[in-house]
């Protein structure tokens, strides 16, 4: 048994419940209570003690859309004579070039335990993610996995299938997902998990969709793909003549309950109201809508559709403190309404993101509760004014940054204590990537 005590707990729980003095009790991946630190230390005198003294002790973060594949764009020279001057430059220069240059099983290794060591850095315990690598696909997910699996985290992998690669490697990317879920044991399902990863409607025939929404309903699991990032795939859908991009995708029962539906900057509002009624979740990006300008969604109308909105990064940032910070900026600025932002944020990270989590591996996760999974961090903060569950959230917002967690656990293990990794020499692994990138940069 693990207890952690004397921190300033923010439970995150449905009340909002806000403990000063607080204690969190772990066994394995269970937390076992939360309580007074007086109370806890008294009933469990043998457990093995942290003190969060003058720190504050919250959930692990959920990253409801991630790219582990992306860390080796990082200062990548494109070599183009031109940089990319639209979104689907971005994509044609960058991501899908860099994508099909990724064939060494190093390639994916290295890009995905860094980016989930660095998310671990950052506070993050769970990631959904969303990989492509038609440089290699059979067996891509499996790399993935072992990564998640040496660190530690809770991770829910996917692979984007297209037909922007031709007809095989698009049959080649169905199958990498339907292997990965079938492979998956019972017993691993509470830290692993598996959704069907579709690229876009736009480098998706009707052929292909229709196979999708085939094999995930045979599969019973949800889709995770991205909609409406940009103006181009609005228009293909209307090309293809369908009304929008939701009516295309319904048309080939690509919205199963808690599907993911990626940025939807584009959507309109009867679109939000479709992806409402079928349960889906609508995850918001916003640093990287931002750097692709491709424009904002409009999250308020979303919202008053009943849709789930979560957080996500989509590759930008592994830190979603940072993430929240821009989610509760841009509804702001872009109606100059002062009043927006703040509240939607604080529901996607610390409400959807949760349920979404909870729902996909089957134990309660984002909350510090008796019952649910044991992933918590301590973060190295000293309120400067009262903090109470009232106002828990804009001490979050305002003074905390993935920098000052400076523990992480994961399903019951330290991953992270005092900013020191755990999991690996940290150093030695840091050149080794540095290694595989050059080599991957000159391949690219
Ligand atoms: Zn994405």
């Amino acid at each position: 048994m693990l207890l952690i005590h004397n921190g300033l707990v923010l439970t995150c729980n449905d009340k909002d419940q806000v403990i000063p003095g607080g204690a969190v009790l772990l066994k394995e991946d269970k937390i076992l209570a939360v309580g007074s630190s007086e109370e806890l230390s008294g009933r469990y005198p043998g457990a093995e003690k942290i003190d969060a003294r003058g720190r504050v002790v919250m959930p692990g973060l959920i990253n409801a859309h991630m790219h582990l594949y992306s860390t080796f764009a990082r200062g990548m020279d494109l070599k183009t004579s031109e940089p990319p001057a639209d979104f689907l430059e971005i994509l044609e220069k960058l991501w899908w070039r860099l994508d099909n240059s990724l064939v060494e099983p190093k390639d994916i290794y290295y890009s995905a335990l860094y980016a989930i060591i660095e998310g671990i850095q950052n506070g993050t315990t769970t990631i959904f993610d969303h990989h492509a690598s038609f440089g290699l696909i059979d067996g891509s997910l499996d790399i993935i996995q072992e990564a998640a699996l040496r660190a530690g985290i809770r991770a829910s992998l996917c692979f984007e299938s297209s037909d922007r690669h031709g007809k095989e490697a698009s049959r080649a990317a169905l199958e990498e997902n339907v292997n990965f879920i079938e492979d998956i044991k019972p017993e691993e399902k509470s830290y692993l998990q598996g959704m069907f990863g579709l690229h876009a409607s736009f480098t998706l025939e009707d052929s292909t969709l229709k196979e999708i929404g085939r094999l995930a309903a045979a599969l019973e699991v949800p889709c995770h793909l991205h909609v409406a990032e940009g103006r181009a795939d609005v228009r293909d859908s209307q090309r293809r003549g369908y009304e929008n991009i939701g009516e295309r995708l319904d048309r080939f029962d690509i919205w199963q309950p808690d599907t993911l539906a990626i940025h939807g900057v584009h959507l309109s509002r009867e679109e939000y109201r479709m992806l409402a009624d079928r349960d889906c979740l609508l995850v918001n990006n916003p640093e990287s809508n931002m750097s692709n300008a491709v424009g904002a969604a409009d999250l308020p109308a979303a919202a008053e559709t009943g849709l789930a909105l979560a957080l996500g990064t989509d590759g930008y940032t592994t830190d979603m403190f940072e993430s929240l910070k821009v989610a509760a900026l841009l509804p702001a600025h872009q109606a100059e309404d002062p009043r927006l932002g703040g509240e939607l944020a604080r529901q996607m990270l610390f409400e959807t993101n949760g349920k979404l989590a909870s729902r996909a591996f089957g134990k309660k996760l984002g909350s510090l509760e008796a019952g649910a999974g044991a992933d918590v961090i301590i973060v190295d903060y000293q309120a400067p004014t009262p903090l109470t569950s009232d106002n828990y959230f804009y001490h979050i917002l305002m003074g905390m940054s993935g920098s000052r967690v400076d523990t992480t656990i994961a399903r019951g293990e330290l991953l992270m204590e005092n900013r020191e990794v755990k999991i690996l020499d940290h150093g030695k692994f840091t050149e080794e990537c540095q290694r595989q990138a050059e080599s991957f940069w000159q391949r690219f």
